[in-house]
């Protein structure tokens, strides 16, 4: 297959400074949750994606001096020559496919909480951007620096300058935005200075001009330039010269950096999840850029589309695609469309489970794509899989996401495949769920597959098919996969810990009963002890149909576990916005006329009780486990019908997110023909020579 011209622009070549990016795909600098600490994995997760025709590869966040640390969080450093080789290593592995390799040098001044390196926090004036940002909190507050310090600081951005073009860098970042260092002298706010470097806008921006500046004169030959600003809060601040702020310094600074790479000041509200933001939700902040300079302009917008890419391009938005979460999701998406294959982007479902990867410190997995973060420790290319023995049967049952990955790759691999479903719709519990408001792109996972495997001359598939286990014996299969997913039960937790039931009243509602058509009669009371989307979900679905609901939990946040994937800001706000009442901190401990008794999750165990017409629990999720245990409770009957391996995968195996249910099919995908452990224990690791 060949481009479809229409693309074409997205491959021309982009000059950036002295060197040239070979097409408009720009993968942005984003954090991977390896650090310097892994470097073959950070190599190999970067690697790649230039070989999937991403035409700069850039690393995540990197500190240029101790001075900005932001341990647990894995940032990368280039400290001093030492640290050049692990960089050295991701450069190398970037440029063998031709595509440029880029650095982004960070300083975080008050930004960072240096609990590693206990050196104090520094800033503008002394003021701490971040303090009241309750997840960030720090007990140490910045110092202002002082005119030595700043003079530092310069020399500090030239020696990891030069430290990365030793690396083999293209490019090389200064980080003015997101709070961090030089932004933060850019923010009347936040910079209270009396000195050259504070009061007008000139002094402002003087450090952030001087920098590019040191850095051109250092590294410029060899590397390019790029800035990367947040402009949407200096576009609200008023300028009496133009617009805003923003406007004022990109005019200022216009020419001065090689790329603009423009972006918003918040983390939260840049990765917003596809519930709350469309594709190309950054247009408003970044869109008045170009007009304003010659030098090319990137931005992100979770871009999946190449159409959108065309018109962004067409339009004079941006001139290079950022990307971080489509090119997470589908590291070989310039690839497809190049070759005309559009239709098989794995799309990213805006779902940020990645984002929660970088937040638990460890490398950042992907719903849609499993072999992300897999590559060195695993060997798993995202394109490429061993061929399996094309006379070897596997019967999988249930087309969730995770007999539907699992099919997919061992189709892919060349096994003779059966997928049987008991619904007449493929999906399983994504078909159901991205009904729910603002999880319509989940969809994808099930689209991706079905789209792929519907392709496939050895993969049938049986709708309308639920398999006993005599069934599955009847089959003679070579290997036989249980995929059949898991329930909600109506179970939760006690105040000690111990699972309470007794929730038997036909008043008394689970999701799965609610996905099924039930109608809980308001005021519903959602009790939400699962932590993650559902409860807020259902408490969205069941406002639309004019219900008053309230969601109680013990913990003090709905959906309290999405801090760690950036949504828990927009979910809150949702609430309000649709005035949903909230309680917190409140055990359910029964139910019974149509009360809610509630406990107190404090020490004195205080109960109350809430009145409402219905209650539904999103509590614990249970295995589907019955088909596998029945077959797995009689080797003797298996070894009769030839079926070699029994298997449980996702949700049927141990409830948890889409994301490990796709990656448990994956696996099993992988590994089917390698013996009886699903459990890798030769991973590839990290080893010290001392
Ligand atoms: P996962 O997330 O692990 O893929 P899901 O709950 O999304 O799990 O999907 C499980 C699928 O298995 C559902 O579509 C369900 O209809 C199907 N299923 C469950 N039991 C059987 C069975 N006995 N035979 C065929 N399909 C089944
Ligand atoms: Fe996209 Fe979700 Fe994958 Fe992140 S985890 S890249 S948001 S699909």
């Amino acid at each position: 297959m060949s481009r479809n011209p229409r693309y074409d622009i997205l491959f021309e070549p982009v000059r950036i400074g002295p060197v040239t990016a070979p097409n408009r795909f720009y993968c942005t600098p984003h954090a991977l949750g390896t650090g310097n600490m892994m470097p073959h994995t950070r190599a190999a997760m970067r690697e790649v994606r230039a070989e999937g025709g991403w035409g700069v590869v850039n690393t995540g966040y990197c500190s240029i001096h101790p001075s900005s640390d932001d341990a647990p969080l894995p940032n990368c450093r280039l400290w001093d020559d030492e640290d050049i080789r692990v960089h050295a290593m991701m450069v190398d592995a970037v440029h063998r496919h031709g595509a440029l390799a880029g650095v982004e040098l960070w300083h975080g001044g008050s930004g960072t909480g240096n609990r590693l390196t206990r050196m104090p926090q520094m800033s503008a004036s002394g003021i701490s951007s971040d303090s009241t940002y309750p997840g960030w909190i720090n007990l140490t507050r910045s110092r202002p620096m002082d005119k030595q310090d700043i003079r530092e600081f310069r020399r500090w951005h030239v020696d990891a300058a030069k430290r990365a073009r030793s690396a083999g860098f293209n490019i090389v970042y200064i980080y003015a935005g997101m709070n961090f260092g030089p932004y933060q002298f850019l923010l009347p706010w936040l910079n209270k200075r009396t000195d050259e470097y504070g009061g007008s806008l000139q002094n402002r921006t003087r450090l952030t001009r001087e920098i590019v500046e040191d850095m051109k004169e250092a590294v410029g030959q060899d590397c390019a330039i790029a800035l990367r600003f947040s402009t949407d809060e200096l576009l609200k601040v008023p300028s009496q010269a133009m617009e805003s702020e923003a406007h004022e310094i990109i005019s200022m600074l216009s020419e001065v950096p090689d790329l603009w790479d423009v972006k918003s000041s918040s983390w939260v509200r840049e990765t917003a999840s596809a519930r709350f933001t469309e594709q190309g939700a950054q247009e408003p902040i970044n869109s008045f850029v170009k007009p304003l300079t010659t030098k090319p302009v990137v931005g992100v917008g979770r871009f999946t589309s190449p159409d959108a890419m065309v018109s962004q391009v067409k339009r004079g938005i941006l001139d290079l695609i950022g990307a971080a979460r489509p090119s997470i999701a589908d590291p070989f998406l310039p690839s497809k469309i190049n070759e005309g294959r559009e239709d098989e982007i794995r799309e990213c479902i805006g779902c940020n489970i990645c984002v929660s990867g970088y937040h638990d410190c460890v490398p950042v997995r992907c719903t849609q794509n499993p072999t992300m973060g897999e590559e060195w420790r695993r060997k798993w290319h995202p394109e490429r899989i061993a061929a399996g023995d094309p006379d070897t049967s596997v019967l999988i049952v249930g087309a969730g996401p995770a007999g539907l990955e699992c099919a997919r790759a061992l189709g892919q691999r060349g096994f003779a495949v059966t997928l049987a479903e008991a619904r007449d719709e493929l999906g399983g519990r994504v078909t159901i769920e991205s009904t729910l408001p603002g999880l319509a792109t989940w969809a994808r996972v099930r689209d991706y597959r079905t789209n792929l495997i519907q392709a496939m001359g050895n993969v049938d598939i049986y709708r309308g098919s639920l398999l006993s286990a005599q069934d599955v014996i009847d089959f003679e299969c070579d290997h036989a996969v249980i995929a059949t997913g898991a329930g909600w039960t109506r179970e939760i937790l006690s105040t000690d810990g111990y699972a309470i039931s007794g929730f038997g009243s036909d008043r008394v509602f689970t999701p799965d009963q609610v996905f099924a058509g039930a109608e809980p009669e308001g005021p519903v009371l959602i009790y939400d002890f699962d932590h993650y989307y559902m409860g807020g979900c259902l408490a969205e679905l069941l406002r639309q149909r004019g219900c008053e609901v309230t969601i109680v939990t013990p913990a003090n946040a709905v959906s309290a576990w999405t801090f760690m994937n950036n949504e828990s800001v927009n979910i809150r706000e949702r609430m309000i916005e649709l005035g949903i009442n909230t309680v917190f901190e409140q055990f359910l401990t029964g139910f019974k006329n149509g009360s809610a008794e509630l406990t107190s999750i404090y020490a004195d165990r205080s109960v109350s009780s809430r009145d409402c017409g219905s209650l539904l629990i999103v509590g614990i999720r249970q295995a589907n486990d019955e088909l596998f245990q029945e077959l797995n409770s009689d080797a003797d009957r298996l070894a009769d019908a030839g079926v070699r391996s029994l298997r449980s995968i996702g949700d049927c195996r141990a409830p948890g997110a889409i994301a490990h249910a796709v990656y448990s099919g994956h696996e099993c995908a992988r590994t089917i023909d390698a013996g009886d452990s699903v459990t890798p224990i030769a991973w590839e690791r990290p080893r010290l020579s001392l």
